[in-house]
Order: structure tokens, then C-alpha cells, then sequence
């Protein structure tokens, strides 16, 4: 595949409907500096799909034949990064400009050293020319290059094509390209959520199989790619089109896909983003895993502590999860937070309301309780909304009602005696002080 020479297409961008007023004049200044240096720059990839379809780029990926440290020594503020490979991020304030260098997909046997024995690419980080590297690309559509300065569209795939005929398409063999990299079809449910196209019916043929090889990605690729299906704006197409498939099983297997509270919280999510509030992948994976950290604090029922069994809950339900995709740090404590305020949010102790409403995690962890309330069925379902209820009119009203609500739920809750808690032994093994962080107080029943 990239022995053989292809002609590319090259055609008038205007014509197809791109101008370079929709690219950011950032992203136009780097391919100006890399041409005026000698070098190849041109945009490709997402954006220029994008672009084409006359939808809004998420960001601006440059690709040049320069190598990172030629794009280095090129951008003052540029510097190298890169798990997998090196590619240089250069910054504009708040916008970061990627610029990859060419690479070419590492042919099959010739180099062993690339592919694991089922055919998995375990390097990839070898440069190439540009039609090598519109080749190792994943779909056809995400295979188009732009140049701003002769402002034409190169097209070696025939992306264009299937743009035109909405479709998802591997470049090459499906079946080869999904062994290559099983996470390829995660970016194909992705992609199908996000445009709203049709992949080439072969894709689910390997479900199957691509759950399997789910096991052999790094944690911490899956979390980047799972973060981006859930922050699409598409969250929750996107999990209605995973949820019925091997691969959901593969990455998420504590959770219920049918929970009606993950389909609440991905709208609710979606809706954010349309209309540009912040969101964070934490508050979503609080939901995927909810139901089965519950089922966790069930199973300690009788031997610790309630506050104590979910705590441990919540450790060995996250330490499953991070086997298969690596949370960062702030999102999985972010998690945690959330589901231990729910108990305190629902018993709303009147000593304890104005230190939970002045709670970091408080906005997000009501927010959840809203969902809950809407969602949960049975006979928890009224005295959650009656929480959420509560919980909504505290933060509508003035500091004098605020004293009064907190007032009346004092007379309506007379004062259990408390456990003493001094010598209280905490078990050894649960990093109680990230668990517990700000929520000392044990005020639950
Ligand atoms: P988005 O708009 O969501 O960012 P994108 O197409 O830009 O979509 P990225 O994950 O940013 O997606 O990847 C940038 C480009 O890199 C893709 O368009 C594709 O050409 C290439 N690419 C990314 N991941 C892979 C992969 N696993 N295999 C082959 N090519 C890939
Ligand atoms: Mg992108």
C-alpha cells in the first residue's frame, strides 16, 4: 500500500466549499512560516473534514515534513510532546497549533519490531512522505489536506468522495487496519456519532474481535479516547451506539449500559457544550459507574461502617475501572467526591448545609442528584427529588431563608445522639486521606 505510487487529487478549495477565512489565522501563520522555511505545511486531518462540511474545527492539526525539532528551533513558543509520538505544540494565547511531522504506517512483516504477533502496531513514529502519510491515516475522510497558500484540497484516498457520500471508510483493508489499532473502531463510533454517517457496514463485523484487543491498549490511550467520544457533543449517540456492543462490555464491564441515569447525564452533557458551559469527563464517568459502585457498598453491608463501606466502594470500584482506562488523578478524586456528598446532599444534617453548599464538588455532586432524582425509580425515587427539590430552593433564595430552611430541618430532625468516635479504628488498607478529603465529618447514619 505505500510502495505504490497515487496520484493525488488536487483540486480548488473554494470550490469545494473551504475558504481560508474559516481556518484560524494561527493555524495559517504556521503553514506560512513552514513554507517560507522550505518545509511542507498543510492542514489535515479533523479540520479540514470539518472544515469541508462547513462545521466549526475543534482545533487546528498541521502537518509538515519537518521534523519536531526543526518545528521546534522554527516557533519560539513551541515545545515537543507526545506519548506515542513527537509532535510539536505551537501556542497562539489559548489556541495550541499540533504540527505532526509525516509518518508512514511500518509495513507488515518486513520489521517485526512494529507489530506485535496478532498484527498490533506497537510503533508508529516513523517519518515519512506526505502521500505515506495520508495513507496510515485511519478513514478516508480524515485523510484530506489543505494548503492555505495555494488554497487547494489534496486528496489521495478519496476522502472527498466520501464525505460527499457520508460514509466512514478505512483507507486500505478493514480488517488489517483494525488489527493494526483496535481503537479505530471506537474513533469510527466516534465519528459516526459526531457527523451523523454511515461506516462501511464491515466495521461491526469486528466488534468482537476489537473488544478482545481492548485489553492489550494502554490504559491511558483509552482514557484519551473515551474522554474525547464522551466530550463530542455527541455523548450520548455515541453511547447508544456503543452500549449494545462487545466493546462497551470491554471498556466499561461494571456498568449497565440500560441505567436511565447515564442517558440523562450524556444529554444533560451534550446540552452543556452546545451551549458552552464547562464539562468534565469526571462527572460522566461518575454516572457510567455509579450503579456499580452501589452494588459495591451493598457487599459491605453488616461488616463496616456505612460511610466506611463506601468509601472502600468507591476505591475498589475505580481500582477495576483504572485497570482497563487510566482516570487521571483530579478526575477519579473528583468521582469520589461526588458520590460521597450524594449521601450527605440527601440527609442535609442541619449542622452540616452550609459546609456542603460551600463545597468544591457541591455544583457538580446536586447536579447529579438532580439526575438521580429525575431517573431513579421505586422508593427512593420521592425522597430524592424531595432532596433535589430542597437543595434547588436553598440555592435560590436569599442568606435570611437560607438560615431558616437550615433552622427547620434542625426542629424536624431531632438531634441523634452521636456515636463517639474517638479510637475509632479506620481499615489500613484505603487511602483515607484522598477519600475522605473535606468530608471528615461523619454525619451519616
Ligand atoms: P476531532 O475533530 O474529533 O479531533 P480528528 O479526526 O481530528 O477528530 P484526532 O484524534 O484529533 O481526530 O486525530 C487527528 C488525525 O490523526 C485524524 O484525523 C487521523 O487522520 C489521524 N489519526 C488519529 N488517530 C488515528 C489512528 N488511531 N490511526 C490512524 N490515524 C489516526
Ligand atoms: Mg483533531
Amino acid at each position: 500500500m505505500t510502495g505504490a505510487r497515487v496520484r493525488a487529487r488536487r483540486l480548488d478549495a473554494q470550490a469545494q466549499g473551504l475558504t481560508r477565512e474559516h481556518v484560524s489565522s494561527n493555524a495559517v501563520d504556521v503553514t506560512t512560516k513552514l513554507q517560507d522555511a522550505g518545509f511542507a505545511g498543510l492542514l489535515v486531518g479533523g479540520c479540514v473534514r470539518d472544515l469541508l462540511l462547513g462545521l466549526t474545527p475543534k482545533d487546528f492539526d498541521v502537518a509538515t515534513d519537518a521534523t519536531p525539532e526543526q518545528v521546534k528551533d522554527l516557533f519560539r513558543r513551541s515545545r515537543l510532546v507526545g506519548r506515542r509520538f513527537r509532535i510539536a505544540h505551537v501556542r497562539y494565547g489559548r489556541e495550541l497549533i499540533e504540527v505532526s511531522t509525516f509518518r508512514r504506517a511500518v509495513a507488515d512483516k518486513a520489521d517485526e519490531r512494529h507489530h506485535s504477533d496478532a498484527g498490533m502496531i506497537l510503533r508508529d513514529n516513523v517519518y515519512g512522505t506526505l502521500e505515506e502519510d495520508a495513507f496510515r491515516r485511519d478513514f478516508t475522510i480524515n485523510a484530506l489536506y489543505y494548503d492555505p497558500q495555494s488554497e487547494e484540497v489534496i486528496d489521495f484516498v478519496g476522502g472527498l468522495q466520501d464525505l460527499k457520500d457520508r460514509c466512514i471508510r478505512f483507507i486500505g483493508d478493514t480488517s488489517t487496519r483494525i488489527r493494526e489499532d483496535p481503537v479505530r473502531v471506537l474513533r469510527a463510533i466516534r465519528f459516526q456519532a459526531k457527523l451523523e454517517f454511515d461506516p462501511e457496514p464491515a466495521i461491526a463485523d469486528y466488534f468482537e474481535e476489537a473488544a478482545e484487543l481492548m485489553a492489550a491498549i494502554p490504559p491511558a490511550r483509552l482514557f484519551d479516547e473515551i474522554q474525547k467520544l464522551l466530550l463530542s457533543g455527541q455523548a450520548a449517540q455515541g453511547w447508544r451506539l456503543l452500549a449494545g456492543t462487545p466493546l462497551r462490555q470491554a471498556l466499561f464491564p461494571g456498568c449497565n449500559p440500560e441505567e436511565p441515569l447515564i442517558d440523562r447525564a450524556m444529554r444533560n452533557t451534550d446540552e452543556r457544550i452546545r451551549v458552552g458551559k464547562p464539562v468534565t469527563p469526571g462527572f460522566l464517568l461518575a454516572v457510567l459507574l455509579w450503579r456499580d459502585y452501589q452494588n459495591r457498598i451493598g457487599e459491605f453491608e453488616g461488616q463496616l461502617k456505612p460511610s466506611e463501606a463506601r468509601v472502600h466502594a468507591a476505591s475498589d470500584c475505580l481500582a477495576v475501572q483504572q485497570q482497563i482506562i487510566a482516570v487521571p488523578r483530579r478526575f477519579s478524586q473528583f468521582i469520589r467526591e461526588v458520590w460521597q456528598l450524594q449521601d450527605r446532599l440527601e440527609h442535609r444534617l442541619a449542622r452540616s448545609i452550609e459546609r456542603l453548599a460551600g463545597h468544591v464538588r457541591f455544583r457538580a455532586a446536586y447536579d447529579f442528584l438532580v439526575i438521580r432524582a429525575e431517573t431513579e425509580q421505586g422508593a427512593t425515587a420521592v425522597e430524592l427529588a424531595e432532596a433535589a427539590e430542597w437543595w434547588t430552593r436553598y440555592q435560590e433564595v436569599g442568606a435570611e431563608k437560607q438560615s431558616a430552611m437550615i433552622e427547620e430541618r434542625r426542629t424536624s430532625q431531632p438531634r441523634k445522639k452521636r456515636r463517639r468516635r474517638r479510637g475509632r479504628r479506620r481499615p489500613t488498607d484505603v487511602d483515607s486521606s484522598s477519600a475522605e478529603i473535606n468530608l471528615a465529618d461523619s454525619e451519616s447514619p
